[in-house]
């Protein structure tokens, strides 16, 4: 799960991570009262799960208080275009003023789950403040990685060696390594999956100062975390992912025009796989679950169809702890609900009561086009939306 800038620097104060001065607003009527409690120069700063808002035109540096309020009038329910989002952008409802900071210097400094190691890692780099996956394309060199024990955290001298890579002067070498324990802290409480400031800045007053801040949830242990859970900001997700989440569903939209159901992560991807290798463009990811129920099944077919790019369906299921019989009850009961289906729908049942589930297929006041194996049901779907 991902939240805000603003709510990351909530998180940060609380692990005692020094961050800008700032208020978030909704509305324009609170920017010019906002300003004037922070006194110019301010940063107004858009609020997207997205980063790049720096070369997108989010983050707008304003020296009166004119400046910030047309700033804050440019972006406020607008759709913001970065890098990092989609061709439409994401919407921007909150607004982050900060009081500027005066840049001396800035650092990379992230900490993620390496899964090749299966330990967290932190990165930092000198080169902060630009994109980090550009730095590491062009010259690796410059990035510093240090696995840590997550049971033991980051020992002293792993601080000492990030901050002897970063240059740090020896006598703000306490400072930083303060700050790098807070944030190794941060991520194990609170089950982070990445905790990243981009730039970590150092002021020419001698302070470490995080400008940006983000962190995302490892969603498997949000059921540690409900004070997490409540951060959440639907209006920056998709509108069909969240409702697939609201039945427990794991669908993520893609850009093609072919819609999948299928039962199991693994036979999912292949799915996708198989349709790129036909020529096809996957609609969305979706898993309906091991033991997927009709229900579920009804769910994730009304969900799949609802998206206006998808021109065709592919069922995929291999049944084993999923019935066939039941997963074919549940995709009939959908078409009937949903009433006029129009666009193709090609199922390949394997499995568990598959003469059944055929049979129930066959049966149908639809006509569903039956594949015999995985490569004929992609060759039919991809033929299907042509
Ligand atoms: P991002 O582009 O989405 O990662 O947004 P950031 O919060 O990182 O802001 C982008 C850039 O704006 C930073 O890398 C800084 O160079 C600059 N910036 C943000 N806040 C301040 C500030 O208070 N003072 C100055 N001088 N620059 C800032
Ligand atoms: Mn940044």
């Amino acid at each position: 799960m991902k939240i805000h800038e603003y709510q990351a620097k909530e998180i940060f104060k609380r692990f005692s991570i020094p961050v800008p001065i700032g208020y978030v607003v909704d509305d324009l009527e609170k920017v010019k009262e906002v300003v004037v409690t922070l006194g110019v120069p301010v940063v107004v700063k858009a609020q997207i799960h997205a980063g790049g808002r720096g070369k997108g035109g989010g983050i707008k540096l304003a020296k009166i208080a004119a400046e910030a309020i047309t700033a804050a009038k440019s972006l406020l329910g607008k759709k913001l275009v970065t890098p990092q989002t989609g061709p439409d952008g994401q919407p921007v409802n909150k607004l982050l003023i900060e009081k500027a900071v005066d840049i001396e210097k800035e650092y990379y400094l992230g900490i993620l789950l390496d899964r090749s190691k299966s330990l967290p890692l932190v990165m930092a780099s000198a080169a902060g403040g630009m994109d980090i996956e550009e730095v590491a394309a062009k010259d690796p060199s410059l990035i510093k990685h240090t696995h840590f024990d997550p049971f033991l955290g980051l020992w002293s001298y792993q601080s000492r060696e990030i901050a002897k890579f970063l240059g740090i002067e020896s006598k703000l070498l306490r400072k930083f390594e303060q700050l790098l324990r807070s944030l190794a802290k941060l991520y194990l409480e609170l089950d982070a999956s990445l905790v990243e400031i981009n730039p970590l800045v150092l002021t020419k007053e001698g302070d470490f100062i995080a400008l940006d801040a983000k962190i995302n949830f490892d969603d498997n242990a949000l059921f540690r975390h409900p004070e997490i859970i409540e951060l959440r900001d639907y209006s920056q997700e998709d509108p069909l992912e969240t409702e697939a989440s609201r039945y427990n569903l794991n669908y993520i939209k893609l850009d093609g025009n072919i819609g999948c159901m299928v039962n199991g992560a693994g036979l999912a991807m292949a799915t996708m796989d198989i349709i790129k290798l036909y020529g096809g463009e996957p609609a969305n990811f979706l898993d309906v679950g091991g033991g997927a129920t009709q229900d579920a099944v009804k769910n994730a077919f009304r969900i799949l169809i609802s998206d206006p790019s998808v021109k065709a369906v592919l069922i995929n299921i291999f049944g084993g702890i999923a019935r066939t019989d039941r997963i074919a009850r549940g995709v009939v009961a959908a078409i009937e609900e949903l009433g006029e289906v129009k666009i193709p729908v090609v199922v390949r049942l394997e499995g568990t009561n598959v003469e059944e589930g055929r049979r129930i297929l066959r049966e149908a006041n639809f006509d569903f086009i039956v594949a015999e194996n995985m490569s004929d049901a992609a060759e039919k779907v991809v033929k299907a939306v042509l």
